[in-house]
């Protein structure tokens, strides 16, 4: 039931299947899950999609059936409902006692962090263009686009803190700016992440049309939490939630046997398939598959996370952005889900915290546990009561937010124990881009731990891949590949 499971769905439908989901959880979306409350939905995980590549095909294909593609212009780059570009203030910076426009301070920034900034800015573009010996482009989305030149491939058998240091980026700012953005994806800190996972980060989003100047951040008030919706709306399965899939056996014959526990009633029950893909992350699919390709699955280390929404009354100060970050942080910051809605102008003039009239809004706060002690970490938000966690939340917050605690009307805080995969030095394997997609002939896995990347053009190249790989082994016609 999350983005890589719906997306396979979605590709097989109208294929004149019978589909059926099974959720263990008692909502559906895995990471990009969203909650309600009555005013203003909100997200629990993935918030935003970036603008996609040209090559994440099948990611623009649901987005132009959404109708979020508006077109193609004549260079054959798609155009955008400007409804859902990010409007402006995007981003800003809490940075020594003031808010910045951006997450860059520049007018506040000592020159030697400022001259390195820019001297990164450089080079990020630089390798935004970059094309290997191979001409394919160096960083690509879908990452299996990408580049085999092996001078490239080098850079992940170093970390992103050694090639800063290689590269000579010192200034405690462009070091922040870095681990900000290796934690913000990939829940890591500099030395846990692959130099070129890291700069992917920096150089794997090609989409420059002038529309997207402004921003490029596709969102919505639930974050990915829409894409999710769309899936299901096309696709249409039969969803079970609260199922916890124990065991999946090939049988002869052609079948396959999927045996899972009705969590609300605590009955175990089983499914007879012709096919199954397990979207689930790969620490799972071990446990609950046995044989064919499973034992070459990869090996990711999946950090924890802590994501609380915040339910207020009122703005918490004049000048709103959609994402707010504070220097310095334990965590990422947060995101106001009322943003993208016309009617953000309401609280746009008050002059204090007071005289904000009422304008009920969610801010989903983000924090990524990284460090090298994952199950520690687990275990430690996992065993911690609410009042701590929440408190943390507050304290954290409460330098740009001194009376944070008085504007709060709730807070539900969640623990994403294996919240997404650490592309760690070496995460590209010894095979890189080539997936294990196939478990048995008619077993097929897809999760974002098979690229080792969670981004939602990932998850949902994943789903679609193996989708495909079951139509085949089924013997439906679907056509040319959506990938
Ligand atoms: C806090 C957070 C913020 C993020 N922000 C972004 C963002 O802004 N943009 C972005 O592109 N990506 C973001 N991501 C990455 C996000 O993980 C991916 O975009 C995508 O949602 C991953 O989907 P998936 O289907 O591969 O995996 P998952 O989301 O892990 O889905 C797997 C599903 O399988 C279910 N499952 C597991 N085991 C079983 C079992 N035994 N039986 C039945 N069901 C089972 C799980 O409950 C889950 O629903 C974020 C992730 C997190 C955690």
């Amino acid at each position: 039931g999350g983005v890589s499971g719906l997306s396979a769905a979605w590709r097989l439908a109208g294929a004149g299947l019978d589909l059926r989901v099974l959720e263990l959880e008692p909502r559906p979306g895995g990471t990009s899950a969203w909650g309600e409350d009555g005013v203003v939905p909100y997200p629990w995980g993935a918030h935003y999609l970036a603008a996609p590549n040209v090559e994440a095909r099948a990611t623009l294909r649901l987005l132009e059936q959404m109708g979020v593609v508006t077109g193609w212009d004549a260079a054959g780059r798609p155009t955008f409902d400007p409804r859902r570009l990010c409007h402006a203030p995007g981003e800003r910076l809490f940075y020594e006692g003031a808010w910045h426009a951006g997450l860059a301070p520049v007018d506040a920034l000592p020159a030697d962090a400022l001259e390195e900034l820019e001297r990164f800015h450089a080079l990020e573009e630089e390798l935004t263009e970059l094309r290997g010996s191979d001409g394919r482009a160096a960083f690509q989305i879908p990452l299996d686009r990408s580049s085999r030149d092996p001078e490239l491939l080098a850079l992940d058998r170093m970390s992103m803190a050694a090639w800063l240091d290689r590269e000579g980026y010192r200034t405690p700012f462009l070091r922040w700016y870095a681990r900000y953005a290796m934690l913000d994806d990939f829940g890591g800190e500099l030395e846990e992440i692959s130099a070129w996972a890291g700069l992917h980060y920096f150089a794997g989003r090609k989409a420059r049309t002038p529309e997207l100047a402004g921003s490029r951040y596709l969102i919505w008030p639930e974050g990915n939490g829409r894409l999710v919706k769309a899936l299901l709306e096309r696709a249409a399965p039969r969803v079970s939630l609260g199922a916890l899939v124990t065991s999946v056996r090939p049988q002869p014959g052609g079948r396959v046997e999927v045996d899972y526990v009705d969590v609300q009633r605590g009955e175990a029950r089983r499914v007879e398939a012709r096919a199954a893909i397990l979207a689930a992350p790969a620490f799972v699919v071990r446990r609950i598959f046995a044989g064919g390709a499973a034992g070459e699955l990869p090996a990711r280390v999946a950090s924890a996370w802590l994501v609380a929404n915040l339910h207020v009354e009122r703005p918490l100060d004049p000048n709103h952005a959609w994402d707010s970050v504070l220097y310095g942080a334990e965590g990422l910051g947060y995101v106001d889900a009322r943003h993208q809605l016309t009617d953000l102008a309401a609280g746009a003039t008050q002059r204090s915290r007071l005289e904000a009239p009422r304008q009920r809004t969610v801010l989903t706060y983000y924090r990524a546990y990284g460090g090298p002690d994952v199950a520690g970490a687990r275990a430690a938000l996992l065993g911690a009561p609410w009042a701590s966690l929440a408190e943390g939340v507050l304290r954290d917050l409460a330098p740009a937010h001194p009376h944070l605690r008085d504007d709060v009307g709730r807070m539900d805080v969640m623990i994403w124990g294996h919240a997404m995969p650490r592309p760690r030095p070496g995460f590209l394997g010894p095979r890189p881009f080539e997936p294990v997609c196939a478990l048995d002939e008619r077993v097929a896995w897809a999760h974002v731990d098979q690229p080792g990347m969670a981004l939602f053009e990932e998850a949902h190249a994943s789903g679609v891949r193996a989708a495909e790989t079951i139509a085949a082994a089924l013997g439906l016609a679907l056509g040319e590949s959506w990938l």
